[in-house]
């Protein structure tokens, strides 16, 4: 794992995974194909004898605020410290990464990663507001074929990247909305979540095969000493990873180039190479700054515990473990 970093705690990256519990239509199909060692700290999981081990291991039975409290809720006091992070969910189809990242926004129980790291913000601005000014403002867009479209902005279907003064990649144009509340925010997520679903009936399904991303970005400014902070914090909901047969050509071309290429930035961050091949895909572009460096990432492996998923799931293990 990287060396030693600025940021307080723990590694730059880390990697969890998160069991989904069976549902009815698959227990007629059988066992659930894994083990969860007892006496292993919640940290292994085994899948036909071969042992993975990554930072925590979610069984089936544990709740959105379980894996909030050990994934996210770190991450929101490392951005309100002005640290970049991302925090992306990676599986197949169905495993649970739209579960474990947007949950059921407005059943406090049901609510997953980002309804809560939102509340969580805000919770902690208002205890901190004497003398610090702060501004936060979000977007929403998604990656499908390589091609960028602004959810907040149907007619922006096409952005580019970017380069800033520094060299840091960024997405040109995209809609950037300043929120003061919780509620404003989850209005931003609704308006997303409508354009994606127009694009999805007039492209017939192709929600599956995007990348789906949230940026927050918390600007603030000390009004004492003039010291500014801002730090962003991208929460990608990937497109389901299953086998490239299983889907249509070209779409299934892009997936697979975006995801390997993820894979590589992520494996030659975790091995502390000196190249990082950022610039293969536009997703690992976009989140050039986000990802290593200074940064704090957390990949989210989702999986079905079903036997009929059995190599879909090894599949998924296998890229978690290359991100080690
Ligand atoms: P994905 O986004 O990976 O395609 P979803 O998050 O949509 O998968 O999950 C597929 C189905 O399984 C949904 O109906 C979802 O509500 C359910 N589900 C996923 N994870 C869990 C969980 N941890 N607990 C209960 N239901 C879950
Ligand atoms: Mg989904």
């Amino acid at each position: 794992m990287a060396a030693a970093r600025e940021a307080p705690g723990e590694d730059s990256i880390r990697v969890v995974c998160r069991f989904r519990p069976i549902n009815d239509a698959e227990k007629s199909d059988g066992e659930i194909v894994v083990k969860f060692p007892p006496g292993t700290d919640d940290q292994c999981v085994n899948l036909d004898g071969q042992v993975y081990t990554f930072d925590k291991v979610f069984k089936p039975d544990v709740s959105q605020k379980g894996v909030y409290d050990e994934v996210a809720k770190s991450i929101v006091k490392d951005v309100l410290m002005g640290y970049n992070g991302t925090i992306f969910s990676y599986g197949q189809t169905s495993s649970g990464k739209t579960h474990t990242m947007e949950g059921v926004m407005g059943d406090p129980h049901l609510q997953g990663i980002i309804p809560r790291i939102v509340n969580d913000i805000f919770t902690h601005i208002n205890a901190l507001k004497e003398n610090v000014e702060f501004h936060i403002k979000v977007s929403h867009f998604e990656v499908y074929k390589d091609t960028i479209r602004d959810l907040l902005d149907v007619s922006k279907v096409n952005l580019s990247v970017h380069e800033d003064k520094n060299c840091i990649p960024y997405v040109k144009n995209v809609t950037e909305r300043f929120v003061t509340s919780p509620e404003e925010v989850f209005e931003v997520i609704g308006e997303g979540k409508a354009n994606r679903h127009i694009a999805v009936t007039n492209m017939h399904g192709h929600s599956y095969g995007s990348h789906t991303i949230f940026l927050v970005n918390v600007k603030q400014e000390n009004l004492e000493n003039q010291k500014k902070l801002s730090g962003k914090l991208y929460l990608v909901d990937l497109a389901g990873t299953e086998r490239v047969q299983k889907r249509r050509g070209s779409e299934a071309k892009f997936i697979s180039k975006s995801l390997s290429a993820l894979g590589d930035v992520v494996s030659a961050l975790a091995s502390n190479q000196s190249h990082i091949p950022y610039r293969n895909s536009k997703l690992t572009r976009i989140l050039q700054e986000s990802l290593g460096g200074n940064a704090r990432t957390t990949i989210l492996i989702c999986c079905s515990p079903a036997y009929f998923n059995k190599s879909e799931t090894k599949t998924t293990l296998d890229f978690g473990q290359r991100a080690k």
